[in-house]
């Protein structure tokens, strides 16, 4: 099939319109699950299809015979390179990338660059796992989700929130220490459970029951803790949109991303509607933490 695949692609067939078929016809990739573009787009180009042993696994035996001749493979490998595109522009990190989710089919949106026009987030298509129904500009959206945050943390509302998870802040602190010892505790009486039954002193039936009582307590309580974490990281950015505004250029984009995903849990990019060309941040439906 990787054969069929490389020839097709040689003919100029695109990659999903191949991932697409093998869907379909549920052939699935060797961890089973279905196929998407990256994933067969970075297996042809392997060195090891051709029977070329890979730097990173020598010493590791080829493990099955050359699958596509080396004239196919250099083919392939340089009809991989001619795709990415020209000079490659530093490739940008999107802001929202893992907050975005398509009203339609409730999938990430995934940031898009265009040569011609502003970059995109878009739903993508079917073979990566999205609709392909929504799209909205970066830009646009990465301004107005962080105008939406600005105005979230110096609102009196928020204030009001964060006051209410403050109150008693010093219980607040030690209530979060019991859990973190508690969680210690209880991983330890896993492992000392574990020895009981390999020491023969219970029955795999007692200790199975036994672990799924302590990790179900375990996962409450990492839960717990979780949220704690959380409104504290809440609590200090009460009041702090100026402060906000006057770092956010020079704050990395993994950093303004984690102070978004502080505030949010996720956004719903709804339907553009008419006229299609002006933005409206009513499209962006936020769905707030805390
Ligand atoms: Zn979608």
């Amino acid at each position: 099939m990787l054969r069929d695949a490389a020839r097709r692609i040689l003919d100029g067939e695109t990659l999903s319109a191949i991932v697409q078929e093998w869907n379909r016809r549920g052939v699935c990739t060797a961890s089973g699950g279905p196929w998407r573009v990256n994933s067969l787009s970075s297996i042809l180009v392997q060195p090891r299809l051709a029977g070329l042993v890979n730097d990173a696994v020598e010493g590791a035996a080829q493990s099955f015979p050359p699958i596509i001749d080396l004239h196919t493979h250099q083919r392939l490998v340089a009809l991989h390179a001619s795709r990415r595109k020209g000079p490659r522009r530093a490739t940008r990190r999107y802001l929202l990338t893992g907050l975005l989710r398509c009203w339609r089919c409730g999938g990430g949106l995934r940031g898009m660059p265009r040569s011609r026009g502003a970059d995109l987030y878009v739903c993508p298509g079917p073979p990566h796992g999205g609709c392909s129904g929504t799209a909205i500009t970066a830009d646009h959206a990465d301004e107005a989700v962080l105008d939406m945050v600005v105005a979230r943390v110096d609102s009196d509302d928020f204030a009001g929130r964060v006051a209410a998870y403050d109150a008693p802040a010093s219980s607040h602190q030690s209530d979060l220490r019991n859990t973190v010892s508690m969680l210690a505790a209880n991983q330890r009486k896993l492992e000392d459970l574990a020895d009981m039954w390999a020491s023969g002193e219970i029955s795999r039936q007692e200790w199975l029951s036994l672990k799924r009582n302590l990790g179900g307590r375990a996962d409450a309580m990492a839960v717990e803790v979780a949220r704690f974490e959380r409104l504290d990281a809440l609590r200090l950015l009460a009041g702090t949109g100026r402060a906000i505004r006057a770092n956010w250029s020079t704050m990395s984009v993994e950093r303004r991303r984690a102070l978004l995903a502080t505030v949010i849990d996720h956004v719903v990019v709804l339907q553009a509607e008419p006229p299609r060309q002006v933005f409206r941040p009513q499209r962006l439906q936020l769905a707030w933490m805390g």
